[in-house]
C-alpha cells in the first residue's frame, strides 16, 4: 500500500518538503507521498496524524514542541532537547526524533575557524542548535522577549533581550527567529544587529527560498551570508532516511534530494 507522509505548520503553504520528499520518492522508487497539513492548534498534531493515516511527518513552527508532547517514544537528541521535527508511525506508536541540528551543522560544515556563535531566537529551533553546536562552540542568545530564554539561561548559556545586550564580537550569527519569514522585519533592531553583522565572518539565515531583510542587511554591510537551504537539505536527508526505513545511506538520498532544488 502507498506510504504517506506530510509536513505540519502555520503557515505551511511556503514549505518545500513536500517538493523535496516527493521528488527522492519517486526517484528512489519508493511507493509513498508527501503532502502539507496547514495545522492551527499543535494540541491536535496526534488526533490529526491518525486520523490521516500518516506513516510519518515533518513538523515545523510553530509546533516542534507539541509535536515533542504528541509522542509515545521520542529518541536521539530531540529526547535531550524536547523538540521534535520529525514523526514516524512504528506499528500505531507515535515516535520523534529531531534532524534540524544536524541539518544545521552540515550546511556550516565547510566554515572554518568559528568559535562564537550569537543565535537570534529562542524557539524551538534555537534550542536545537544551541545544544547542538554548544558541544563544541561557545554560544550565546539573543531574543525579543524574556520567557523563551529562562530555558537557556537555566542549562548555562549567555542570553540577552533586545534592551539588556551587551555588544561583543561573534564569528557567525544565526537568525533562526521567523521575523522575514511571512513579513519584511529584521530579527532585531537594526543599530543592534549592523555592528554584529560587520564584525561577524558569516551569518546565516535559517529561513530559506527567500532574500530576507537579514540577508539583504549581510550584503548592505559586506559580510558573507547563506540562506537556510542547506539546513533544509540535511534535515530532510536525515528525515528521508527515516521514513525510507533506513533502507537507503544518507548520502545516497541526498545525491537525489539536492536535484530537487533544481526544480
Ligand atoms: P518558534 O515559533 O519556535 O520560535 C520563533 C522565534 O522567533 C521566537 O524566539 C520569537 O520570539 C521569534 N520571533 C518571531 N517573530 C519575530 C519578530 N518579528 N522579531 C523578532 N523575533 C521574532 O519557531 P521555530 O524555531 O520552529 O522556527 C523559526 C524559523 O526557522 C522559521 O522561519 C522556520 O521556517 C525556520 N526553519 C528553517 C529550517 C530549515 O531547514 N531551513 C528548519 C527549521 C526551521 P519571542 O520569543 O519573542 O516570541
Amino acid at each position: 500500500m502507498k506510504r504517506l507522509y506530510a509536513i505540519f505548520g502555520d503557515p505551511v503553504a511556503h514549505s518545500r518538503s513536500p517538493l523535496m520528499h516527493n521528488y527522492t520518492f519517486s526517484k528512489l522508487g519508493v511507493d509513498a507521498c508527501y503532502t502539507r497539513v496547514h495545522l492551527k492548534d499543535g494540541s491536535k498534531l496526534r488526533e490529526v496524524f491518525f486520523a490521516l493515516n500518516l506513516d510519518g511527518a515533518n513538523v515545523t513552527l510553530p509546533h516542534k514542541e507539541a509535536a515533542f508532547a504528541a509522542c509515545d517514544e521520542v529518541r536521539g537528541f530531540a529526547s535531550q532537547i524536547g523538540v521534535v521535527n520529525t514523526l514516524i508511525n512504528e506499528k500505531g506508536k507515535l515516535i520523534g526524533y529531531n534532524t534540524d541540528a544536524d541539518g544545521f551543522e552540515f550546511s556550516i560544515d565547510m566554515f572554518k575557524n568559528i568559535e562564537k556563535v550569537l543565535i537570534l531566537g529562542a524557539g524551538g529551533t534555537a534550542k536545537a542548535l544551541a545544544l547542538k553546536l554548544s558541544k563544541r562552540l561557545n554560544v550565546s542568545l539573543l531574543n525579543r522577549s524574556k520567557s523563551r530564554l529562562e530555558q537557556f539561561k537555566k542549562l548555562g548559556f549567555t542570553t540577552s533581550t533586545w534592551s539588556d545586550f551587551e555588544p561583543q564580537r561573534y564569528d557567525l550569527i544565526v537568525n533562526t527567529t521567523s521575523a522575514g519569514l511571512g513579513d519584511e522585519d529584521l530579527p532585531a533592531p537594526i543599530e543592534i544587529l549592523k555592528p554584529l553583522l560587520v564584525d561577524a565572518s558569516l551569518a546565516v539565515d535559517v529561513i530559506y527560498a527567500k532574500d530576507t531583510p537579514f540577508l539583504k542587511l549581510c550584503k548592505d554591510v559586506g559580510t558573507e551570508s547563506i540562506g537556510g537551504e542547506g539546513m533544509l537539505l540535511g534535515q530532510g536527508v536525515l528525515a528521508s532516511v527515516l521514513f525510507c526505513k533506513e533502507q537507503f545511506a544518507a548520502q545516497e538520498i541526498e545525491s537525489v534530494m539536492v536535484k530537487s532544488f533544481e526544480l
